[in-house]
C-alpha cells in the first residue's frame, strides 16, 4: 500500500525504567511508515486529501513529550494509537522507537522496538429473545460504539427468527453489525462478552434464552482456531439468521475458508433448506 514516511525524527522526551532517564530525559529517534491510498491525493494536488507529515511530525513531537511511559513498547503502542485515532485517512501505522544511546552499559548503536498497527474490518453477529429484544440489540450497537477503538460502520435490519436448538422459548430477533477496529480479535471477543455482562445476561441452558448473545463473525480474512475463538464463526453456513443481515451488510464478502460469497452462502442454504423441505 502507499505509504508516506518520516524517518529519524528526532525527539526530546523522558521514557524509561530507571529514575535518571525519566528525571533527565533523552533523545528519541522516531520513524513513522503512514500507511494510506495517496491516489486521491496524488490526481488533485490536495493537501486535504492526505496526511500532512509536518503535521504529524508536530503530533509524534509533542505526543511523547507530554506523556512517559517506562517502556518504549508501551510509547510505541500508545503513540500509534493516537496517531490511527486522530487522522482518520490512516490505514496503519507501522513505527520504529529508537533510544540511541541506551544506558545498558555496553557500547551499541541504538536499542529500538518497531510495530505495526492498524484498523480491521470485522462483522458482528447480534441476538435477543428475552426480555426487550430490540432495546438489547439497540444496546449492544451503542455499547460497542462507545468504545474509542471500535467503529460501527453499518447495522443490518433487525429480524424475527424462530428459535434454534431448543425450540420451547421465545422467538429472536437477529441482526449483525459492520465494525472498523483496532482491537485484535481476542480483545474484541473480550469486549462483546462485556457487552453481554452489561445487558444482564443469564445463560440457565445451552442455546437457552439469553438476554443478549455477541458471536464475533469474521475478523478481515484471518482464520483463527484457538480454545477460546473460532473465526471465521463454524455456524455461519447453517444460520439464514446470520446470512440474510450479512448479505444486507456485504453480499459480497467472501468466506474466507468456504471461498463463497455472503449471497452465495445464502441461497446454497435456502436450497438445502428446500430439498429437507
Ligand atoms: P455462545 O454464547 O453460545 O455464543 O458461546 C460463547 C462461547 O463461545 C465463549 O466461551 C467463547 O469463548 C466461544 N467462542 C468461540 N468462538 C467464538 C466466536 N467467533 N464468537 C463468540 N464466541 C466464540
Amino acid at each position: 500500500m502507499d505509504h508516506i514516511t518520516i524517518e529519524n525524527l528526532q525527539v526530546y522526551a523522558h521514557h524509561g525504567v530507571l529514575p535518571e532517564e525519566t528525571a533527565l530525559g533523552q533523545r528519541f529517534l522516531v520513524t513513522a511508515m503512514l500507511y494510506l491510498d495517496t491516489r486521491k491525493a496524488g490526481r488533485s494536488d490536495a493537501l486535504s486529501q492526505s496526511v500532512n507529515y509536518a503535521e504529524v511530525s508536530q503530533f509524534i513531537t509533542t505526543f511523547l513529550q507530554e506523556h512517559t511511559f517506562r517502556l518504549i513498547e508501551s510509547a510505541a503502542e500508545h503513540l500509534t494509537q493516537a496517531l490511527l485515532l486522530t487522522y482518520p485517512l490512516l490505514d496503519s501505522v507501522e513505527l520504529t522507537l529508537k533510544k540511541p544511546w541506551a544506558p545498558v552499559g555496553l557500547p551499541l548503536d541504538t536499542v529500538s522496538v518497531t510495530i505495526q498497527r492498524g484498523w480491521h474490518t470485522a462483522f458482528v453477529a447480534m441476538g435477543s429473545n428475552l426480555g426487550d429484544k430490540q432495546s438489547y440489540l439497540d444496546h449492544a450497537v451503542s455499547f460497542l460504539s462507545a468504545a474509542e477503538t471500535v467503529q460501527v460502520l453499518r447495522v443490518s435490519d433487525y429480524l424475527v427468527t424462530k428459535p434454534y436448538g431448543v425450540l420451547d422459548q421465545d422467538d429472536f430477533l437477529n441482526g449483525c453489525m459492520m465494525l472498523r477496529t483496532l482491537l485484535t480479535p481476542q480483545e474484541l471477543l473480550a469486549l462483546l462478552q462485556s457487552g453481554e455482562q452489561a445487558a444482564h445476561r443469564e445463560r440457565l441452558r445451552h442455546w437457552g434464552p439469553r438476554t443478549l448473545d455477541l458471536d464475533l463473525l469474521f475478523y478481515d480474512d484471518q482464520v483463527l482456531w484457538e480454545p477460546d475463538l473460532v473465526v471465521p464463526h463454524p455456524e455461519i453456513a447453517k444460520r439464514a439468521f446470520v446470512l440474510e443481515p450479512m448479505v444486507q451488510l456485504a453480499p459480497g464478502f467472501v468466506h474466507p475458508l468456504t471461498r463463497q460469497t455472503m449471497a452465495e452462502m445464502l441461497s446454497q442454504l435456502r436450497q438445502r433448506e428446500q430439498l429437507e423441505g
